[in-house]
């Protein structure tokens, strides 16, 4: 049995341990035991880490790509090494079960590789002029990096908020979620023993809205990155707009699938359903708005209740559970102030809609159907166990109904017909796109959204290129 560890801040390579500084008790979501008590950083201590971010990035800017590749090739070996132990840290701290926690350290063990690999391949080019003179195109790294995690993927968002700018060159200061950072702390550990520069990579937490003030009215950080929801991200973005900083924005989704009549019903809901409560629903791209056609709807519907109610909800430590419970108390109040708004206007409530025991955030698996669109939950992101299942006949409304909110993160679709395929391929106006599959993400492929989603991308070589600028030489 693991122990939750001692938490402290990461500044200079130096553990800072609470001392007289401001705590965070972070507890256990599926017992609400406090597991431990984190610092939160003053004024002086991000004063001190953007100095030796500075520090840190004049050091491993210089670094070799063969250097950075060892680095993260190290670390995930390191993380594949310490894998139990931190899935059993992450599910104590956020509630998820230990198969996801499990599978997010060898989604960090994959992205690590892949950036040591990328970093072999920044390419510039060189263009040839009369007489010998010539233009480069080159790439550089962008400078200090200021990014911050939530706490939905505890190990999977402090390892992409690391990954690309250690590949690219950049120092980093990460800010990961107070309710989760032993995680964090340990991804970040794994980089610092395969041989990160002490000043390239800190961890610092705090009053999340202090700590991003602070770091972004410094003209020492020149790129944020986040994770979050759309609301705080379009608040960081114009701080970071002030100075002109580089931005990376993975903002909040309402992931629209589309069930055409064409589909086998039992197939769809075999992929589906855990699909939706995989992370008891707390994830940026979970499928949220089921637009099923009217010949598939009711056995859809159906089929949709009763795998629900067959769910097995419980303590993510626990051998057989299958959803745990969600993060923090915010998530549970959410989820009964919007399904009772669902409700009182004409929703139907299939299965679940409350929460389970009276110790921990456990919510029931929900289902609601025929939700009007002007309910809260249709157009705000649930984040969390709720499925909203809505009929429909023809493709056009489909579409549109997919299209109908400003975000655009993931959307999933099912249908056996070619043509139809490539039309919602095209329309749909979303970052990512899913025809008969809900395998949306891999190490080489670009993670991100369109409008209210965010710019930018995590993940594939675009990821590692977000953490670089451009410079073209010209020589006479
Ligand atoms: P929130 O919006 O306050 O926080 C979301 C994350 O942003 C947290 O990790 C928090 O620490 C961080 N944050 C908040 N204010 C910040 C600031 N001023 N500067 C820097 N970081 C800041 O709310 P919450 O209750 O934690 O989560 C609620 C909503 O956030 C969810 O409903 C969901 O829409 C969204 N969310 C999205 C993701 C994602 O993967 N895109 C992850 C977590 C939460």
């Amino acid at each position: 049995m693991t122990n939750y560890p001692e938490l402290h801040m990461i500044i200079d390579g130096e553990k800072i341990p609470v001392g007289d500084r401001r705590v965070h008790k972070v507890v256990n979501p599926a017992t609400e035991e406090v597991i431990g008590e984190l610092p939160l950083a003053d004024a002086a201590d991000l004063d001190r880490a953007l100095e030796v971010a500075e520090r840190g990035f004049k050091i491993w800017r210089n670094s070799s790509a063969q250097e950075r590749a060892a680095v993260l090739q190290g670390a995930a070996r390191l993380m594949l090494e310490r894998q139990e132990d931190i899935a059993r840290i992450a599910t104590m701290e956020q509630g998820k079960t230990l198969a996801e926690t499990r599978i997010e350290v060898l989604m960090n063990v994959g992205l690590f590789n892949f950036y040591a690999g990328e970093t072999q391949r920044i390419y510039g080019r060189q263009l040839v002029r009369p007489a010998g003179m010539r233009s480069s195109v080159t790439y550089e790294p962008v400078g200090p990096v200021a990014a911050f995690a939530p706490w939905n993927f505890p190990i999977g968002n402090p390892g992409r908020k690391l990954g690309a700018p250690v590949a690219a060159g950049c120092s980093v200061i990460m800010k990961a979620a107070e309710e989760a950072p032993a995680s964090a702390l340990a991804i970040l550990q794994c980089l610092l023993d395969a041989g990160l520069p002490k000043e390239a990579g800190q961890a610092v937490f705090g009053v999340p809205d202090e700590v991003s003030r602070h770091l972004l009215a410094s003209p020492i950080i020149r790129k944020l990155s986040f994770t979050g929801s759309t609301v705080v991200g379009k608040h960081l973005a114009k701080l970071a707009a002030e100075d002109m900083k580089r931005t990376t924005m993975e903002l909040g989704g309402h992931g629209p699938v589309l069930v055409f009549d064409d589909v086998d019903v039992d197939g769809v809901l075999d992929v589906m359903v855990p699909g939706k409560y995989r992370n008891a629903g707390q994830v940026c791209v979970s499928p949220t708005r089921f637009i099923v056609q009217d010949g598939v709807f009711d056995r859809f519907r159906d089929g949709f209740i009763e795998r629900a109610k067959a769910i097995k909800v419980g303590n993510g430590m626990d051998e057989g559970v299958q959803m745990g419970p969600m993060a923090n108390p915010r998530r549970p109040d959410a989820m009964q102030r919007m399904i009772g708004d669902a409700v009182t206007r004409g929703a139907k409530l299939g299965t679940g809609g409350e929460r389970i025991g009276n110790q921990g955030y456990f919510f029931a698996p929900t289902v609601l159907s025929d939700v009007p669109l002007d309910a809260e939950i249709m157009n705000e992101e649930p984040f969390g166990p709720v499925a909203l299942i809505n009929r429909f006949s023809s493709e056009d409304d489909m579409i549109a109904e997919a299209n109908r909110l400003p975000y655009g993160l993931a959307a999933y679709s099912w249908t056996k017909d070619a043509a139809r395929q490539k039309r919602l391929a095209r329309e749909i106006e979303t970052g990512m796109f899913c025809v008969n599959t809900t395998m949306l993400g891999g190490p080489d492929t670009p993670f991100g959204g369109v409008k209210w989603s965010g710019h930018g991308h995590e993940d594939g070589p675009e990821g590692l290129m977000a953490c670089m600028v451009l410079k073209t030489v010209h020589e006479g």
